[in-house]
């Protein structure tokens, strides 16, 4: 029996079911495929922050493979060409994967099960339940957060599966060095690819400065490590597994302090929960500019603006410094992401798929369903119940950042050339 694991966003040995699954197993062939952004993204490639945060996290889990007797190939190329080949050359009898919800996903799956003559067993990926876990079937699925919260929250999530100790060995075979990558942690936000990191921050965050408890008044905090618990590129990488941090929260709970901050924090993998099975239910609908509502979208595009929210270079001070933040660490706070996105949408009038995909390319933490539905919730073309939400920003920046400490710190300045020119009817006229 000759094996292979497909990692993609599964990254570790601890409570991985479709790597346990291969323990018997004469070897074991582990293979990553570099990701490729969506096909109708204006920009090439990973943006630099995202591509460290994998090569990092893919350079740990390399390493605690081979401290059980393994080794990782990470290749470039689609899966639907560079799997068959890989299963023709090791002569691969079983292939296996983690669960990951996406429209494109799930044709690559399809395309893989038609193309191989041998089975490619799907096991349960990063949620806190399984799909035969819902207390519901998917079609039925609510298409509002509420009531799916009030459905799931009462359920009790399973504990994490233990770590490997040990796999069947790799075939023989050339497992390349990993290139690192160009960038580097930036100073101001270091979070660093790989599992150890994202336990680390759970222990601090959780445990050791028990931030946890005022959860609730920080997490929207505009940046990261004094405000929300910045679990998320941990999470959407699967570095840490989701009910591992659920169980944290739990485990605090009982030994220290239960209060609202610390049933906030669950709330909101709740949302993350609640995306994850939206993506798997909307399928296609996740990327169409009228969403999951089928309204009729906005399909603008106007170059000029969306390369200069892109740039942090519009009209918008607050803005400017978010976007400057998310390209130089490729992290940005909750409360951050709706403002920028709602300037794209409302202030810009640009269809809110080029902003999902900017994110896509620069989020450490990109998670499909995450992204896709919180840009189509913000547009008012997905599960937002009140239609969409435009953020008043002079508002935003008077409540989050009062003393424009975040702004002046991620230079977020005006441009001396506003987006708009409203002075070109005076043009043709000689001066007074
Ligand atoms: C336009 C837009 C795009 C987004 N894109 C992504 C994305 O690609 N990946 C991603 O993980 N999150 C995304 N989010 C959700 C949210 O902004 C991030 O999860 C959060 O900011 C991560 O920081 P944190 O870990 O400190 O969050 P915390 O506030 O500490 O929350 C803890 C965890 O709960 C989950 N969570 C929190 N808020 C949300 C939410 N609104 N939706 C889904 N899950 C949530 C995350 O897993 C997060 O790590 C997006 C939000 C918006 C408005």
């Amino acid at each position: 029996m000759r094996h292979l694991h497909w990692f993609q966003t599964d990254l570790r040995i601890t409570d991985n079911l479709a790597l346990a699954s291969h323990s018997a197993a004469d070897s074991l062939l582990c293979v990553y495929l570099m990701p490729k952004p969506r096909p109708w993204c204006n920009s090439n490639g990973l943006g630099g922050q995202r591509d460290r945060f994998l090569r990092e996290s893919l350079q740990a889990l390399r390493e605690s493979l081979q401290d059980v007797g393994q080794d990782l190939m990470v290749l470039e190329g689609s899966p639907e060409l560079v799997l068959p080949d890989l299963v023709a050359r090791f002569a691969i009898t079983e292939l296996s994967m983690s669960f990951t919800p996406g429209y494109y996903e799930s044709q690559t799956l399809l395309h893989l099960q038609a193309a191989l003559t041998i089975p490619v067993e799907v096991h349960p990926g990063n949620s806190l339940f399984t799909q035969s876990e819902l207390p519901f079937e998917l079609p039925e699925m609510p298409k509002v957060f509420s009531p799916f919260r009030r459905q799931v929250e009462t359920l009790a999530v399973p504990g994490p599966g233990p770590a490997i100790e040990r796999l069947p060995p790799p075939p023989a075979a050339q497992f390349d060095a990993i290139p690192r990558a160009n960038s580097t942690p930036h100073t101001a936000l270091p979070l660093p690819g790989g599992r150890e990191a994202g336990k680390r921050r759970v222990r601090q965050f959780i445990f050791d400065q028990a931030a946890i408890i005022d959860y609730k008044s920080t997490r929207n905090g505009l940046d990261g490590l004094d405000g929300s618990s910045t679990f998320s590129p941990w999470l959407a990488n699967g570095n840490l597994s989701v009910r591992e941090v659920a169980h944290d929260i739990f485990r605090f709970e009982r030994e220290r302090l239960s209060n609202e901050s610390t049933y906030w924090l669950y709330f909101e993998l709740l949302w993350r929960e609640f995306f994850y099975w939206r993506a798997v239910s909307d399928s296609r609908a996740l990327f169409r500019s009228g969403g999951v509502a089928g309204k009729a979208g906005q399909s603008t595009f106007i170059a000029s603006a969306f390369t200069r929210w892109c740039a942090g270079n519009t009209d918008y001070p607050l803005v400017n410094a978010l976007m400057r933040q998310l390209t130089a660490t490729g992290w940005m706070s909750n409360r951050g992401r709706q403002i920028a996105a709602s300037c794209l949408i409302n202030e810009l009038g640009i269809d809110w798929r080029f902003g999902a995909a900017f994110f896509e390319k620069h989020l450490i933490d990109y998670d499909v369903g995450s992204n896709y539905g919180n840009w189509q919730y913000i547009a008012g073309v997905g599960s937002d119940p009140r239609g969409g939400r435009h953020f008043n920003i002079d508002k935003q920046s008077a409540q989050h950042d009062p003393d424009g400490l975040f702004t002046k710190k991620w230079q977020g300045v005006r441009p001396a050339q506003p987006v708009d020119v409203t002075d070109g009817a005076d043009w043709p006229l000689a001066p007074d």
